[in-house]
């Protein structure tokens, strides 16, 4: 099976976390800035069959599709640079290989071959990457290779890589490897020494790279890239530096500056039309608004490794730029006490989505100050769990609870959903992915979204527990966003309240830098208003 499309393989050396994901999908930027349909597909040679197992220490946020996978992070770079919605099948995994070969294995599809890594595992790896290029109809399929070059696990993936670039022609696939060029201040000097060991590596999987990207803190000058150019045997316009930038938005316009779509684009033969990347610099430049500042607390158990809520940040970044004001992040460890000296100076605060009960106490807390000081407050997910939980204690139901963090509570205002009474297997048994939601009239919900009915993406197990609907609706609880037929609850605010909304889904996943969030835009206003007042009131 040879495909219609062409291929960008990306792989990566030196070190891991040099912004790879974030380089081919600013890649991918370019090339749609000339009118080229492009996709993506992210290899992670980890063996867990998808990422919604993982700690978020080890792998950051696990990014949620629309048809319910949970994913790599990458996926949402590319979806934001590429404004498309990503199949899950765009996240090939070791363990997603492996198990579909055994499967055919135990059919007996092999015919009594000898199963083998080469042959069987690497036509695998190559069906599941042409399968995507088939599907999406893209020109060119993206596809970045997870690690650094040289680890064991990503061995099957380079030779398949290897052969799918014989099989396609070497007009159709083109490699771009990315590096770290380090300076050595006591030397005064940069280093190409660690590019030219990866690069030979590289070679030796039988992979020639068409193009080295080099990832530095400082710019490097052109005898610098002639050197890379000379050593690692790539043309000289095709050793492209990426010093460090301020914002992850600009790095395709250095990209394009470093005249990376031209190059590609005569590389692989591609028909373009002309290139179009004004929208693309209007947004950088309204995310450099600082005329404004305010501060919003994010209060969540992994904040010390920010790429745990990376899509909740990002989204922040876009509604930001389209209120016109800069967003300082303070994040706030949930696990240590929460008081008004701790959060007294933010202008709002949002509870992200997590699991497991350490940390509940201080979100909890977070929920009280914000209702006893009319705060602006956003929870998603666990942070509207939260929500519900402490407006329902002030509101007389003493200790009441979610059953996923005290199953003998008197009042279990967040429960377990019914379908998930009978699931024993943790892994991708959430409810996932994409559903509608309708919204309720007169909401701020509603008001926000400008719409009768949207549809966001979920993972989660609990839900609000519809046999306390009524005692909250009573209490004051404004049920603004519900499923399709009524059943599960969505959406909940507050009237008396300056902005208290929380969703059982992740808007954050559906947020791009050209079009931000409904949600994330009506509370940054709300954010704004307060910080106004205060700042008022201290005057
Ligand atoms: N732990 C909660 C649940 O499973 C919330 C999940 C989340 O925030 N993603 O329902």
């Amino acid at each position: 099976m040879i495909s219609l499309s062409k291929y960008i393989v990306v792989t990566g050396g030196v070190v891991s976390s040099i912004g790879k994901g974030i380089t081919s999908a600013s890649i991918g930027r370019i090339l749609r800035s000339y009118g080229v349909d492009v996709t993506a597909i992210k290899i992670d040679p980890y063996l867990n069959w998808d990422s919604g197992t993982l700690n978020p220490y080890q792998h950051g946020e696990v990014f949620v599709t629309e048809d319910g996978m949970e994913t790599d992070l990458d996926l949402g770079h590319y979806e934001r640079f590429l404004d498309v919605n990503l199949s899950g099948k765009s996240n090939i995994t070791t363990g997603k290989v492996y198990s579909s070969v055994i499967d055919h294995e135990r059919k007996g599809d092999y015919l009594g071959s000898c199963v083998q890594i080469i042959p069987h595992i690497t036509n695998k790896i190559k069906d599941m990457i042409r399968k995507i290029a088939n599907e999406s109809h893209a020109e060119v399929v993206l596809v970045e290779v997870g690690g650094t070059v040289g680890d064991i696990e990503s061995q099957p993936f380079l030779e398949a890589l290897r052969q799918l670039r014989n099989e396609e022609g070497h007009d159709n696939v083109m490699v771009v490897h990315v590096t770290y060029v380090p300076y050595l201040k006591a030397a005064g000097e940069f280093k190409t020494k660690p590019t030219q060991h990866s690069t030979k590596e590289l070679r030796s999987t039988g992979i020639i790279p068409d193009m080295i990207i080099c990832r530095s803190e400082l710019p490097m000058d052109q005898p610098l890239k002639n050197k890379i150019s000379h050593f690692c045997d790539v043309e000289r316009e095709a050793v492209i530096n990426t010093p460090d930038v301020h914002s992850i938005y600009e790095v395709p316009l250095i990209l394009n500056q470093e005249h990376v779509g031209e190059y590609v684009i005569n590389r692989i033969k591609l028909e373009t039309g002309k290139q179009d990347l004004e929208e693309w610099k209007k947004v950088v430049n309204a995310l450099q608004q600082d005329e404004y500042q305010v501060n919003v607390g994010i209060i969540g158990k992994y904040v010390e490794l920010e790429d745990a809520y990376m899509s909740i940040r990002e989204s922040l970044k876009h509604a930001a730029a389209h209120v016109g004001i800069k967003v300082n992040i303070e994040w706030i460890q949930a696990e240590n006490k929460i008081n008004e000296e701790k959060i007294s100076h933010l202008d709002s605060i949002l509870i992200p989505g997590g699991f497991g009960e350490r940390g509940i106490s201080g979100k909890l807390e977070a929920v009280r100050y914000s209702l006893q000081h009319q705060v602006p407050l956003f929870g998603i997910c666990l942070g509207m769990q939260c929500m519900v939980i402490e407006f329902a204690r002030l509101n007389g139901l003493d200790d009441a609870h979610s059953t996923e963090f005290n199953p003998e509570t008197p009042y279990p205002v967040i429960d377990l959903m019914e379908e998930q009474k009978k699931i024993k297997n943790i892994g991708g048994t959430m409810r996932l992915g994409s559903y509608p939601c309708q919204l309720k009239e007169g909401t701020m919900a509603k008001d926000a979204y400008g719409e009768k009915e949207v549809s966001e993406r979920h993972r989660h197990r609990y839900e609000l527990n519809n046999d306390y609907r009524e005692i909250l609706q009573e209490k004051g609880l404004i049920i603004s966003g519900t499923s399709h037929d009524d059943f599960l609850v969505e959406m909940v605010e507050l009237k008396d309240h300056p902005w208290f909304l929380g969703c059982q889904f992740h808007p954050e996943f559906k947020s791009r830098p050209n079009k931000a969030h409904p949600i994330f835009v009506s509370f940054l206003e709300a954010t704004l208003l307060n910080h106004k007042q205060k700042s008022m009131h201290n005057d």
